[in-house]
């Protein structure tokens, strides 16, 4: 399925719109993914409609290296291909079965880089607070394999940084403002109840682009 590549289709969530329930609701999840999230994809395809050259690229290849690109299309690729990825990523990393496996490398190596997970989660809570506007809050591996913790602003991602993306938090207000209304802080305590572990650890043991 093209999910990777142009002709760009909505990629689908891998649980029930209410699987999430209560902490994100099923209406958010209906808004969030089938009209913002389909809302990137249009707008990604139609950037890319004329430009068969760049059809070829991946789509993490076209957002990591998007100031490649002929100038008209830097932003529209930044945006919009910023906006699939991101929420590709950030669907694909909850999860109604969200346990935490303490002997897990990614929480190992969590432990070592913030001092325990309390704190981990403590300071990404901060980070994702501190998001002025619309955004999002990563937890990366850098090239000498450190966990950091940042942001960035409206659909950009931490590709071009050279930083791999390991969890990643959106905090537009679509996201959360139907259940939780201006309450970020309320929204970032009941993720941290549906991240899929699984899937993090498995964006953190390899290698991005
Ligand atoms: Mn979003």
């Amino acid at each position: 399925m093209p999910f990777e590549n142009y002709k760009f289709e909505l990629k689908p969530l891998e649980y029930q719109y209410n699987a999430l329930e209560p902490y994100i609701d099923e209406e958010t999840m209906h808004f969030h993914h089938d009209k913002h999230l389909q809302t990137y994809v249009d707008n990604l395809n139609k950037a890319l409609e004329n430009y068969p050259e760049y059809q070829k690229w991946s789509l993490d290849e076209l957002v990591k290296n998007y100031q490649r690109l002929p100038k008209e299309l830097q932003t529209p690729i930044k945006n919009n291909g910023g906006g699939v990825y991101n929420h590709n990523l950030f669907f694909e990393l909850l999860s109604p079965d969200s346990k935490i496996d303490m002997s897990n490398s990614l929480v190992k190596q969590i432990e070592k880089d913030f001092g325990s997970f309390e704190n981990f989660k403590q300071q990404f809570k901060n980070k994702a607070l501190s998001v002025f506007g619309s955004g999002y809050a990563w937890l990366v591996k850098n090239k000498h394999g450190k966990l950091e913790i940042v942001t960035t602003a409206n659909q950009d991602t931490p590709l071009p940084l050279n930083l791999c993306p390991v969890l990643l938090l959106d905090v537009w207000e679509h996201a959360y403002y139907l259940k939780n209304q201006n309450r970020r802080n309320e929204y970032i305590d009941k993720w941290f109840n549906v991240i899929n572990w699984h899937k993090a650890e498995e964006m953190y043991l390899k290698d991005c682009v």
